[in-house]
């Protein structure tokens, strides 16, 4: 893999979390599973040696760095085989959003926590009958004194079961109809009328999906993260890390799929020479190499974009940075199972599961079609059919 884009610093993070990644890998991650528990262990070494806050401000124990830093981290889990879902949400939503737009206080009760492992906190955002159009959430919070009530419905929102608090994206009373005004609120997990179930999924990852019932949840003023009316500024310092981050966890799982899929493919014999020889079954591998190392630039640019304080410029390589990775991952995937064979599917290789979890980056946070959409319309400057 070609490091010039990166700095020594960033190439000596990358080979220090490949290092922690190789300990745990896909063997550790499968165990998980297994046993239906949590990547506590990995979650907590991670924090520990500085990689889950490194994008957060040194002032409130994290890094310092920025989204180049955290997405070199879930790549690299990723592609060992031991990716960190809540990565994405937890440190670089949820974190992002509170450092850039928390009240001091927040920022001193939820940052040091997120840096060092000891705080999780989720993100909801979809609703069932919105989906893709975020426009058209119904979670309202409503004044009751200096209190909100907080109700409606999420669904798909992940570690919920393991995260302190959600952030939920809600809209207030007043703005519930026309265009989007958003207000964030940090709901505690076991906060009186905050509901969840389980979704059962087909997916094999330690992460859980829930479906949350929101009725009547009280909060108290200080629940509101920063300011009512610059939710949307807010919403979207958050998307575009979240991103970044989903494109780095499908360039992780892709390349530690086609990682395999090369170690197969070299030594299986069954003719004269290793498969790896067959032009029908080294060039996809090598199309899927590129594809994986052109994402990778993309997610570079946005996060340059980003840490330099370029929201908009940010917005557009987050977009297709995700889609490239998302693509890249399913196609990597694809490939490598079908490199294996018989094998691709056995348990004992454990590539098949990935089909299903690769899926993931084409679908979240926001969809294939959804960002063709906005390059369609934003950069293009195509007209809307919706
Ligand atoms: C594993 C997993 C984890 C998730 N974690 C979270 C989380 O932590 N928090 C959270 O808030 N959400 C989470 N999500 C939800 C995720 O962000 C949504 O599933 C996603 O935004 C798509 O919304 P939807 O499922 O309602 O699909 P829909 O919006 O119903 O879309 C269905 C299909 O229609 C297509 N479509 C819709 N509108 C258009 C259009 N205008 N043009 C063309 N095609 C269109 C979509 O591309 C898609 O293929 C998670 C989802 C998954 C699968």
């Amino acid at each position: 893999m070609s490091t010039v884009l990166e700095t020594e610093e960033h190439q000596a993070l990358r080979a220090a979390v490949a290092a922690l990644g190789k300990r745990y890998g896909r063997d550790y991650m499968t165990t998980v599973i297994r046993e239906g528990s949590h990547t506590h262990e990995l979650w907590a070494e991670a924090a520990k040696l500085g990689y889950l806050g490194v994008n957060l401000p040194e002032e409130y124990g994290g890094g310092g760095g920025g989204m180049a830093e955290l997405s070199i981290v879930l790549e690299e889990l990723g592609a060992a085989g031991s990716p960190l879902l809540m990565m994405i949400v937890s440190p670089a939503i949820c974190g992002t959003v509170i450092a850039r737009f928390g009240t001091d206080e927040q920022k001193q009760k939820w940052l040091p926590g997120l840096a060092d492992g000891t705080l999780t906190m989720a993100f909801g955002i979809t609703e069932p009958d919105a989906g893709s159009n975020s426009h058209r959430i119904t979670t309202t919070a409503r004044r009751d004194g200096t209190d909100w009530l907080l109700t409606g419905r999420k669904v798909f929102v992940s570690g919920v079961d393991i995260a302190d608090a959600t952030l939920i994206v809600g809209r207030t009373e007043d703005a519930r109809s026309g265009k989007l005004k958003p207000c964030l609120f940090i709901v505690p997990r076991d906060a009186e009328g905050f509901g969840r179930n389980q979704i059962d999924m087909e997916l094999h990852a330690p992460e859980k999906q829930f479906e949350l019932v929101l009725d009547d949840v009280r909060l108290p003023a200080e629940a509101l993260v920063g300011d009512e009316d610059a939710g949307l500024l807010q919403l979207f310092a958050g998307l575009n890390p979240e991103r970044i981050m989903t494109a780095a966890f499908g360039i992780g799982m892709g390349r530690f799929a086609l990682g395999k899929a090369v170690e197969y493919a070299r030594t299986r014999q069954v003719w004269k020479a290793p498969i790896g020889s067959h032009q029908a079954i080294a060039h996809p591998l090598a199309t899927a190499h590129i594809d994986l190392e052109l994402s990778r630039l993309m997610m570079q640019k946005a996060a340059r974009l980003y840490d330099d304080g370029d929201d908009i410029g940010a917005g557009e390589a987050a977009n297709m940075a995700k889609y490239a990775a998302g693509e890249a991952c399913v196609k990597a995937v694809d490939q490598a199972v079908h490199t294996l064979g018989g094998n691709g599917l056995t348990r004992e290789y454990g590539l098949a599961s990935l089909i299903t979890a690769s899926r993931v980056a084409r679908i979240a946070p926001v969809s294939r079609e959804m960002i063709l959409n906005y390059v369609s319309h934003q950069s293009l400057g195509l007209p809307k059919s919706y």
